[in-house]
């Protein structure tokens, strides 16, 4: 199995390193966990382990930390090195230190997730993100000249957003080429200084509909170019659901995005065939939940333009299907692009 992929064991430091809070932020919804302290929490998510693991430092700015404390958070580990493959963390892309450099690489870090919500500097600053797209670059470059394997987080539906700053954002990720990738839908939480905005009507989001189509966007562009995408949206056990007030929340987020996905490449598969009417799909048995879309959306969708679907479960690939209407056929992917 691609290293990519290996058991990680999520610790969450909510708000660690974090100097200025994002306007969309509250950790500790996010985390959904309290104050309680970091040993404690380490021993919670490692004691009685025998697997080996790697381990995920989440839920703040580890670039933040300040190099002491980071060193006598890597020690806190101590009593698990025997089975800690490695370590992954999610970070701003500043303050950008030499000296957190050599901690990280002296602890086994492999994996530094950048989080980079938008290439839009008016954007990022409104959010009090307190970087640049500058500094992201800056740091992208001296952490893979550095040996680190690097990811990007990107988010969609922000304040002030458009078409075009996510097309800037998929341009960007094709051209950094990060292993992979996480795309988070805004969310209102309350008690956060968007919320307030949100209250004052000074910001309404876009529709769910076009959240949806920015994440495809991004999710496409990256399975395009081979960029894994490892989750799209937040978790249930990373959201406490009554305190969200707005935005883009959804259980199955990254499930509706992936369905829009094949629900445009099927239509453009069947704009290829003539006649009209009824289409019969071929396609691997765990793309259905896919082309039946949530609560059916997909399907009613097609049928609202006139075309009856119909499937057959025999497709030997995922990601890839045949579209039959009379003696016409026309192959898709689920990746190829709305005509
Ligand atoms: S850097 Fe991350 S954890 Fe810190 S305030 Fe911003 S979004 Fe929250």
């Amino acid at each position: 199995m691609d290293e990519v992929f290996t058991m990680v064991i999520p610790v969450f430091l909510p708000h660690a390193g974090c100097t200025v809070r994002c306007i969309y932020c509250h950790q500790g919804y996010i985390t959904g966990i309290g104050e309680k302290g970091v040993q404690e929490r380490i021993d919670r998510a490692l004691r009685g382990r025998a697997e080996p693991c790697e381990v995920g430092l989440f839920g703040g700015n580890m670039f933040g930390v300040e190099p002491a404390d980071l060193e006598r958070l890597f020690s806190c580990f101590a009593p698990y090195r025997g089975i800690i493959q490695g370590f992954r963390l999610s970070t701003k892309p500043v303050p950008l230190r030499d000296e957190t450099i050599d901690i990280l690489k002296r602890n086994g870090v492999r994996f530094i997730e950048l989080g980079i919500p938008t290439f839009n500097d008016v954007i990022l600053a409104a959010l009090n993100r307190a970087h640049t797209a500058g500094d992201l670059f800056q740091a992208f470059d001296r952490l893979q000249g550095e040996g680190f394997r690097l990811a990007l987080q990107f988010m969609v539906g922000l304040p002030g957003e458009t078409m075009g700053d996510i097309e800037e954002t998929a341009e960007n990720m094709v051209r950094l080429r990060p292993e992979y990738i996480r795309i988070y839908p805004l969310v209102i939480l309350r008690n956060t200084p968007l919320y307030r905005l949100y209250e004052t009507g000074e910001f309404a989001p876009i529709a769910f509909d076009e959240a949806l189509e920015r994440a495809a966007l991004i999710y496409r562009g990256a399975r395009e170019e081979g960029i894994d995408v490892v989750n799209v949206g937040l978790t249930d056990n990373e959201m406490v659901r009554g305190m969200v007030a707005g935005g883009f929340y959804h259980p199955a987020f990254g499930s509706l995005v992936q369905s829009r996905i094949f629900r445009d490449a099927l239509g453009s598969a069947i704009g290829q065939l003539k006649g009209s009417g009824e289409a019969r799909v071929i396609l691997h048995r765990n793309d259905i939940p896919l082309l039946v879309g949530y609560r059916r959306e997909n399907l009613k969708y097609f049928a609202s333009l006139g075309i009856d679907l119909s499937w057959d479960p025999s497709g030997a690939e995922r990601g890839s299907f045949d579209v039959i209407r009379g003696r016409e056929r026309a192959r898709g992917k689920m990746i190829d692009r709305k005509e």
